[in-house]
């Protein structure tokens, strides 16, 4: 028995793949979809028809049967050309499908998760309030029982595909007595009374992405809606995170090889002192360190989907993904900036767009302090 770290072929050829389809059907509508704010709805079903949205599910619930790793192969491409499209799709793949996959019922996973694996229901996933963030045990959003129904009380806020989104799953009490084994998830149509859009936000970065602010307001939904039919489902809510972690380490990947490969060529074009850029020797070590630091957190980020694929418990190990791609990213981006000069801050190079978005990289799915604790605890653990 000895180590591989190879990509099988079919991953090599899934890669070739989806980063064609990307170059000639994602890149021609980033410009507009940044602009106009609005993210390509279309792209679901696109996505869909093509087996690539929710590749990892089993084929009889319509997915490729995929491995973690080709998700991460998936979600890579699409950053490395657009990150605010690339969230909508992440957000409906992983947080508002994979709760529904591993803790749903039958009935629940027919009505939802098929047709979202096909694109033709988008999914969002609200956990977030205005005052409870990393600190998810203190929502104010509450379920309570009446008969055969939980009425839905609380606002949401940050929530990706909030104004786009057919249904939501979100995270409310069902027992405050408990703190956060009291939280249970609940599915929720947008169609269904009390329900409704607070408003759209406007963002600094992901501009393309959609992010609403989402009210229930004694919203009430038969106890079908209840995820598994069972209360308490904080373990549901932490595993969801956790994959999706995993997932965002190739986000990051994605990003910073965007930003490589647009900095590289800056660098072997823009003459400065009668030479290319890259012609002196400390940006030759900076592309250097940036190449190094993409083998890195490829190795650690497949290192953790090849962990999940086993079924193995991977929270310290996404973690450890979350908190150095992001962090590893901002900074090379940063200094991608710093290469490009003045033009790196014009809204004409694209490289500003890689600036804006990755500043939220270390903030969502968790803040760098929250996965720093996480790591601390597991030593503890040892
Ligand atoms: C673009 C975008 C999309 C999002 N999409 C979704 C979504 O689809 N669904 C959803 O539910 N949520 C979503 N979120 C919310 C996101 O998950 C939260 O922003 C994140 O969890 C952090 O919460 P917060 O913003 O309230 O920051 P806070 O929790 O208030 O943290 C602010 C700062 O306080 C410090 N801090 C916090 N905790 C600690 C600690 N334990 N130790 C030390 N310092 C600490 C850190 O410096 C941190 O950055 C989204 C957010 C954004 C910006």
């Amino acid at each position: 028995m000895s180590l591989n770290f190879d990509l099988t072929e079919e991953h090599r050829m899934f890669w070739d793949a989806i980063a064609s389809f990307v170059d000639k059907e994602i890149t021609p509508l980033v410009d507009e979809a940044e602009k106009k704010e609005e993210f390509p709805v279309f792209l679901f079903k696109r996505l869909g028809e093509l087996g690539y949205l929710c590749c990892r599910y089993p084929e009889e619930y319509g997915g490729a049967g995929a491995d973690k790793i080709s998700e991460c192969l998936y979600t890579e491409e699409l950053n490395r050309v657009c990150a605010g499209i690339a969230s909508c799709l992440a957000a409906h793949a992983t947080l508002a499908t994979s709760p529904i996959f591993d803790f749903g019922t039958e009935q629940q996973k027919q009505e939802y998760l098929i047709p979202a694996v096909r694109g033709e229901k988008i999914g969002a996933f609200a956990l977030t309030e205005p005052n409870a963030g990393s600190d998810a045990a203190s929502i104010l959003t509450k379920a309570v029982r009446e008969g055969d129904e939980y009425i839905i009380n609380g606002t949401k806020t940050f929530i990706t595909n909030g104004t786009i989104c057919d249904y939501v799953v979100v995270a409310a009490y069902t027992d405050p007595s408990q703190r956060a084994k009291g939280i249970s998830l609940f599915i929720v149509d947008k169609d269904n009374p009390g329900f409704h859009v607070a408003r759209k936000l406007e963002k600094s970065g992901l501009r393309s992405a959609d992010t609403a602010e989402l009210v229930f307001e004694d919203c009430r939904v038969p106890k079908s809606k209840l995820l598994g039919e069972k209360e308490g489902g904080f373990i549901q809510v932490v595993k969801t995170l956790a994959e999706g972690r995993i997932s965002y380490g190739s986000r990051c990947i994605g990003m910073a090889r965007g930003v490589f490969d647009l900095t590289k060529r800056y660098a072997e074009e823009r003459i400065q002192f009668g030479q290319p850029l890259i012609q002196f020797q400390v940006n030759q070590f900076k592309i250097a360190d940036w190449a190094m630091y993409i083998d890195i957190m490829h190795t650690i980020t497949w290192k953790a989907a090849w962990m999940c694929d086993q079924g193995r418990d991977c929270t310290r190990e996404a973690s450890i993904v979350k908190l150095f791609c992001s962090e590893t990213t901002q900074t090379l981006i940063n200094q991608a900036i710093q290469l490009f000069g003045g033009y790196g801050f014009m809204m004409e190079y694209p490289i500003q767009r890689f600036w804006r978005d990755s500043r939220v990289l270390t903030i969502t799915e968790g803040v760098s302090e929250v996965h720093r604790s996480i790591i601390y605890r597991s030593l503890r653990g040892k």
